[in-house]
């Protein structure tokens, strides 16, 4: 897995070193306590990073604690929320949270994934995320680009994030569980993108079970300049199919790997 994870690295910065995950930025900030990181997880879900990171500093220059939250105006937090998708569900969302946090847990986020599943609008991969980053608790927060990449690497061979978690947990020695959320989101965003992934300039290519499938026999695996969009054709070459993005694979599949 450290392989994996320098080489995705080493990727993003040869290319284009990537802006720091919304989660990341809050958790560097001097104002990122555990729970504008906990409101800052909800308040990410389907929406763009650079957003979140600027929703959150603005809501949390208003209300510096679970308490204030707590009694805000449900008009008031949407309207700072606005910038963000859904902001009306998660403008009640984050206040019950906030009020459980204030008068079950004294205003003080709990380390606990049980505790953290039990409140409104905090799945699986929310509560992981706020034990990475808030507690740098060694965990696996899922979402669709650490699930995506896993299938395509071969790492796992899993329908739902919360099965690749799962997974996950079995392969990977939780020494390096704290780096895959943030190492995986920032490749699946540059990189190993939902369409057309940048096999080219891939440098774990010889990891992925997606690329060897997906390369032509007899051809070597040498890479075609950065992506291309998907179905574009060089005059006079063949398109590479992994660079044009996701194909079906096929039959003759490499064998899984047994340990990252
Ligand atoms: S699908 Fe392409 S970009 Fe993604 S990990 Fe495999 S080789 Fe790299």
């Amino acid at each position: 897995m450290k392989k994996i994870l320098d080489g995705m690295m080493s990727t993003m910065n040869a290319v284009k070193p990537p802006r720091m995950t919304a989660l990341r930025e809050l958790h560097e900030a001097e104002t990122g306590g555990p729970f504008s990181i906990l409101i800052g997880t909800i308040l990410s879900a389907r929406t763009k990073d650079e957003n979140t990171a600027k929703v959150v500093r603005a809501l949390f220059a208003r209300y510096r604690n679970a308490r204030e939250l707590a009694g805000a105006r449900l008009r008031d937090v949407e309207r700072i929320i606005r910038p963000i998708g859904f902001y009306r569900v998660k403008a009640r969302r984050i206040i019950e949270v906030a009020k459980i946090v204030d008068s079950e847990y004294g205003g003080v986020v709990p380390e606990d994934i049980d505790k953290l599943v039990g409140m409104p609008g905090v799945g699986r991969k929310t509560a992981n995320c706020v034990l990475v980053y808030a507690f740098e608790k060694p965990a696996i927060p899922v979402d669709i680009h650490v699930h995506r990449i896993s299938n395509r690497l071969g790492l796992v061979e899993t329908k739902t994030p919360e099965e690749t978690e799962q997974a996950l947990m079995k392969l990977v020695p939780r020494r390096h569980w704290l780096r895959i959320n943030d190492t995986f989101v920032m490749y699946g965003q540059n990189i190993c993108k939902p369409i057309s992934p940048m096999c080219g300039v891939c440098q774990i290519r010889a990891e992925c079970l997606f690329y060897r499938n997906n390369v032509p026999a007899g051809d070597p695996p040498s890479p075609p300049p950065p992506a291309k969009p998907a179905g574009r054709r060089r005059s006079g070459g063949r398109a590479s199919p992994v660079a044009a993005g996701p194909q079906p694979v096929r039959s003759s599949r490499p064998r899984r790997r047994k340990s990252a």
